[in-house]
């Protein structure tokens, strides 16, 4: 299978489909079109979207830079930076969420998506993980300091997230997603190191994976290798990983033996946006024999990455089985 569980927003495709962004990260149709192009023009048998990470930030009070048809939006602006101590409470899980920001937006996507006849392929929602949302409400460096001389005020943060994550992650399910992708960069060994993932997101992870009623996916950025045992302890159906990581054959191995799949892992930044289409076949071609499930990009693409490289990805696996 040949698919993409982390944000896909080309620009090829902004201009075939006439759906570009900003606007198709605001509007439910445009943004369903945007998606399905995945499939109907790049071939993906898998698709996700929204095309960024900063809709549970964004419906949490964070600014957001709403970015260009070649920028993705980000987080500007931290709602509880200065002031943060002992508001960690003011921070609203009620179903009233569900109605801020851009939330309804995705919730109709699901909905549209799910209702394409033509679209016969598993429809993922991007949920921002809990330790980026986190870092998005007080700012990346304050939740790194925070994480070690306020250990407790960070992690009731992260448990209000979760808590966030799940409210949202549910709801995409209810409106027709086939599987949600919890994506964290912050959560990443590179970040708060393996000791750091263990102590602080392991329980929360594990609590927001039973708590989730549908298939979930977990991507973590970066060299993950440390933590895949304690990420694979977490219950998801399947995880994603980047071009990073040091053993995917190992990676693959304890997966597996968990009924685990693996999905990725070819550079997004490095080869896709990069190369051409030669080099993305070699490295599609060696992510399967590695033993990849879901081949599909390591990480978030670029918005100027090439569709051929795309399609690239397809032929190599459609190639793979021909001379199998
Ligand atoms: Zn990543």
């Amino acid at each position: 299978m040949v698919g993409t569980v982390t944000t896909s927003p080309v620009i090829e495709l902004m201009d075939i489909t006439g759906e570009k962004r900003p606007e198709a990260d605001r509007d439910a149709k445009k943004m369903a079109q945007l998606a399905a192009s995945l499939h109907n023009i790049a071939k993906f048998e898998v698709i996700r979207f929204p095309f960024d990470v900063t809709v549970l930030a964004e419906a949490l009070g964070c600014e957001i830079d709403p970015g260009t048809k070649a920028r993705t939006p980000a987080v500007v602006g931290h709602p509880f930076k200065d002031e943060f101590e002992g508001d960690v409470e003011r921070i609203d899980v009620s179903e009233d969420l569900l109605r801020k920001g851009r939330i309804p937006v995705v919730l109709e996507a699901c909905e549209i998506l799910k209702g394409k006849e033509d679209l016969e392929v598993p429809i993922v929602a991007g949920v921002e993980g809990p330790a980026d949302l986190a870092s998005s409400i007080c700012g990346f460096k304050p939740f790194l300091k925070w994480t070690i001389k306020k250990p407790e005020l960070i992690k009731t943060l992260v448990s209000k997230c979760v808590d966030a994550c799940i409210l949202y992650s549910n709801a995409c399910l209810d409106s027709g997603a086939d599987a949600v992708v919890i994506a964290d960069a912050t959560a990443s060994p590179d970040m708060i190191g393996p000791e750091g993932f263990k102590k602080l997101i392991k329980p929360e992870m594990i609590r927001l994976r039973d708590n989730i009623t549908g298939h979930c996916i977990a991507h973590i950025c970066g060299a993950t290798d440390a933590i895949i045992p304690d990420l694979l302890d977490c219950g998801f159906n399947a995880i994603s990983v980047e071009e990073s990581v040091e053993d995917l054959q190992s990676i693959v191995a304890q997966a597996h033996a968990k009924n685990v799949a693996v999905i990725g892992n070819i550079s997004a930044a490095g080869t896709l946006l990069a190369k051409n289409t030669f080099e993305v076949k070699k490295e599609a071609k060696e992510c399967i024999q590695n033993g990849i499930d879901i081949l599909a990009p390591g990480c978030g693409i670029a918005p100027e990455t090439p569709l051929e490289n795309l399609l690239a990805i397809v032929e190599a696996r459609n190639d793979y089985l021909l001379n199998a």
